[in-house]
Formats: C-alpha cells, sequence, structure tokens
C-alpha cells in the first residue's frame, strides 16, 4: 500500500458535524502569520452547538485565537505550560470556561501545511479525554484542519472541510433593510415574490435574457448554478 506524503493534501473530509471559524479569528490568525519571522503557535475557544432535541453536537465554532508566551524558531514552536496555565486563570476571571480552550494553532511560516511528528506528539500532550480541533497554517494563506477524538479511543481526521463564518452584528441587518427599502426599487413585473418555483425562477431569467441583461451561456450559467434538475423543468432548455 502507497504511503501518503505527508506534505500533500488530499482531498479534505467532510465530517458530520460543521466546522468553522469565525471570520475576525481568522484574521487574526492571519496578522500573527504575516508577523511572525517563523513559527508561532496559540490557542483557540470552541464553542459546541447541540441539538435541542438530541444533544448531538452538530457544529464546532472557533470563536477566538488567544496568543500566548512562548518561544518560536523558524521551525519550532514550543508552548510554555505556565503560560497556558496563566491564560486558564485569565479566562477565568473574565468568565470563560477554561474548557472551551479546545483548538491549538500553529502557522508553518514560509512551509507547507501538514501535521508533522512532533505535531503529532504536541496533540497528544494536549489530550483533554475528549476532542481537540487543531489548525495549521502558513503564510502563503494555507490551511489544514483536524479534529481528534481521545474516547474511547485516539483516532482523528487529519483534514476536514471547514468553512469561516461572518459575525452576527447587532442591528446590522435591520440597518441593511431599511437602507435596501429606501435605495432599492425591484420591478414587480420580473420579480414576483411569490413565484418560487423551478420554471418560473427560470422563466424570470429567460425574461432577462430577452432584454439582454444576461447571455444565452450566462443564463446556463445561473440555471447550473442554482442546481434545478432539467426534467423537472416544465420548459427545459
Ligand atoms: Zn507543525
Amino acid at each position: 500500500m502507497r504511503n501518503w506524503p505527508k506534505n500533500q493534501q488530499r482531498e479534505r473530509v467532510q465530517l458530520g458535524i460543521k466546522i468553522q471559524v469565525d471570520a475576525v479569528a481568522m484574521q487574526k490568525l492571519w496578522l500573527w502569520a504575516d508577523m511572525a519571522k517563523g513559527e508561532f503557535s496559540c490557542l483557540g475557544l470552541v464553542d459546541d452547538i447541540r441539538d435541542a432535541n438530541t444533544g448531538a453536537v452538530t457544529a464546532l465554532i472557533v470563536t477566538d485565537f488567544i496568543l500566548i508566551k512562548q518561544q518560536s524558531s523558524s521551525d519550532e514552536t514550543e508552548l510554555d505550560p505556565a503560560a497556558v496555565a496563566e491564560l486558564l486563570m485569565e479566562l477565568e476571571t473574565q468568565g470563560i470556561d477554561g474548557n472551551k480552550l479546545r483548538c491549538w494553532c500553529h502557522s508553518h511560516g514560509d512551509l507547507s501545511v501538514f501535521f508533522s511528528g512532533q505535531d503529532d506528539r504536541c496533540i497528544e500532550g494536549l489530550a483533554n479525554g475528549e476532542w481537540l480541533l487543531s489548525l495549521v497554517v502558513n503564510k502563503q494563506r494555507d490551511s489544514m484542519i483536524r479534529l481528534d477524538q481521545f474516547h474511547p479511543c485516539h483516532l482523528y481526521v487529519s483534514d476536514c472541510v471547514f468553512d469561516v463564518v461572518y459575525p452576527q452584528v447587532d442591528g446590522l441587518a435591520e440597518a441593511c433593510l431599511t437602507e435596501f427599502k429606501a435605495k432599492v426599487r425591484e420591478s414587480q413585473n420580473v420579480f414576483c415574490r411569490a413565484r418560487r418555483n423551478a420554471a418560473d425562477r427560470v422563466q424570470d431569467l429567460k425574461i432577462a435574457q430577452e432584454r439582454g441583461a444576461l447571455t444565452m451561456d450566462e443564463l446556463q450559467d445561473e440555471i447550473d448554478w442554482m442546481g434545478f434538475d432539467y426534467d423537472e423543468l416544465e420548459t427545459p432548455f
């Protein structure tokens, strides 16, 4: 059996639970990755979102990254246990549950992203009897996220699909709606809210194409993008 090279990314694995990183947290990470000469590491706070009925975890969201005191070089970064303990105390005084520190993140500087033997040992050292997310990034904006499960046995998925989520800003949706209503006038004969089925939406696009707003190719792309089944359309193309 062929051994897959460690520094070559495979197709990412789509888990049954969503993994997400807050956009502002991600931005902090890229800024630190740019500032660092080589490696650095930080810890992330993770919220687990559960299904209200079953209690099962449906999503893990990294809400923030916290930089802690460390000694790092071009190809090595070490977390100082005393600094981690200090951070836990700090979180406690802020009323933040230290149990939320469930993401270890580090940058490889200019090198590719992968989990080295040393990274494996670091993750084993952080084993908490439950689960841990690990994220590795580099200056080229490559990233790889890994989910380790420590109970009932240690197993991990080394490259999971994840996405970046924009934080909710209080009042933003209302402000956008007010501005939209004030400035955008939508023609009712083209976009009728009641017409939501596939054939009608395609019909809207056809009208738009006929008045020159879309080329035939763009029309086709739009229909493909909406993912409609051609067989289900009343007036197939
Ligand atoms: Zn590493």
